[in-house]
C-alpha cells in the first residue's frame, strides 16, 4: 500500500447502513463499508448479491438510505455529477468507448460537458490544462503511447484501462471499479492488477474492486467485503476471507466442512 499519500487524497470512503429497495427486493441492506486513501479494497459476492447496487448508490445513481461520506463530508444528498466533481469516479461494467475515436478523445470526453458550459469551460479552463490531465490519467494506466490509436484497434485489456483513465481525470479520490476484469484472460487480468497497484500508488487515490476474477481480487486487495442476498457477511483480508465459512459457504452452497467434496 502507499505511505506517500497526496494532500488532496487524504480522507477516503465511507458508507454507513446503506440500504437499498426496488420494490420488495433489499438488494443492499445496512451496508458499512470504508475504502482508505492508497487503499485497494475488494468487494464481493455471488450474482445479484447486491454489488453493482452499492455501487450505484455510493455515486448517486440509485436511491438510497443511509449515509455516504467522501474525505469526512456527506456526499449522499447530491447528484452524480457533483460527487463525480467531488472525487468519486467510476467505471462501468460495459466498457463505453467509442471505437471510431482515438484513445485521447476518449479519455477527453470526462472534460467535455458540451453545450454552454463547455464555451465557459474553454475560456476559463485552457485546453492546455484538459490535456495535461489527459494526458496524466493516460500514462498512469501505461497507455501514453497509444494516446492517437483508434480505441476499437487496442486489446481488450487496454481498453478497460482507457475506461479507467477517463475516470481518473480531474479530481479522483476513490475509484469504483465495476468488474474491470471481465473478458481479460488471466494473463491481462494478473497485468490489470499490477498496473491497479501503480495507479492507487501514484495517485494516492483509494478504490474499490468489484470483480468475479476471485484470483485477481485476493490477490491484489487489501481488504475484502463479501455481500450476499444484499447484506455483508464478512469483512477482513484476503487470507482470512479464503478460509471464512462463511464466505466459502457463499461461494460454493455448501457449508465448510463438505467444501472439498
Ligand atoms: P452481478 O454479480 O450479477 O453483477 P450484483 O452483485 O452486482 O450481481 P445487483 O446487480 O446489484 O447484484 O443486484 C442485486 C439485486 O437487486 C438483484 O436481486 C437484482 O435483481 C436487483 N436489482 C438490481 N437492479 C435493479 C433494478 N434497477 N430494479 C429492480 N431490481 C434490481
Amino acid at each position: 500500500m502507499s505511505t506517500d499519500v497526496p494532500a488532496a487524497a487524504r480522507g477516503g470512503l465511507r458508507a454507513e447502513r446503506l440500504t437499498v429497495r426496488y420494490g420488495g427486493v433489499t438488494a443492499n441492506s445496512d451496508v458499512d463499508l470504508d475504502v482508505r486513501p492508497g487503499e485497494i479494497v475488494g468487494l464481493i459476492g455471488p450474482n445479484g448479491a447486491g454489488k453493482t447496487t452499492f455501487v450505484d448508490a455510493v455515486t448517486g445513481f440509485t436511491r438510497s438510505e443511509g449515509s455516504v461520506t467522501l474525505d469526512g463530508e456527506r456526499i449522499d444528498a447530491l447528484r452524480p455529477h457533483e460527487r463525480r466533481r467531488r472525487g468519486l469516479s467510476r467505471t462501468w461494467q460495459s466498457g463505453e468507448l467509442f471505437g471510431n475515436l482515438t484513445v485521447r478523445e476518449n479519455v477527453a470526453v470526462a472534460t467535455r460537458p458540451g453545450g454552454v458550459g463547455t464555451l465557459f469551460r474553454d475560456i476559463f479552463w485552457p485546453r492546455r490544462r484538459v490535456d495535461g490531465s489527459v494526458g496524466r490519467a493516460l500514462s498512469l494506466v501505461g497507455l501514453g503511447e497509444e494516446a492517437d490509436r483508434l480505441a476499437r484497434d487496442l486489446s481488450l485489456g487496454q481498453q478497460k484501462l482507457v475506461g479507467v483513465a477517463r475516470a481518473l481525470v480531474g479530481t479522483c479520490k476513490l475509484l469504483l471499479l465495476d468488474e474491470p476484469a471481465a473478458g481479460l484472460d488471466s494473463a491481462e487480468s494478473l497485468e490489470f492488477a499490477t498496473r491497479l497497484r501503480t495507479i492507487v500508488g501514484e495517485q494516492g487515490a483509494g478504490a474499490l474492486l468489484i470483480d468475479h476474477d476471485m484470483s485477481l481480487v485476493l490477490g491484489v486487495c487489501d481488504r475484502v467485503f463479501v455481500l450476499e442476498f444484499g447484506k455483508l457477511i464478512f469483512s477482513g483480508t484476503p487470507d482470512e476471507a479464503r478460509t471464512d465459512q462463511a464466505v466459502v459457504a457463499a461461494y460454493l452452497g455448501v457449508p465448510m466442512e463438505n467444501a472439498d467434496a
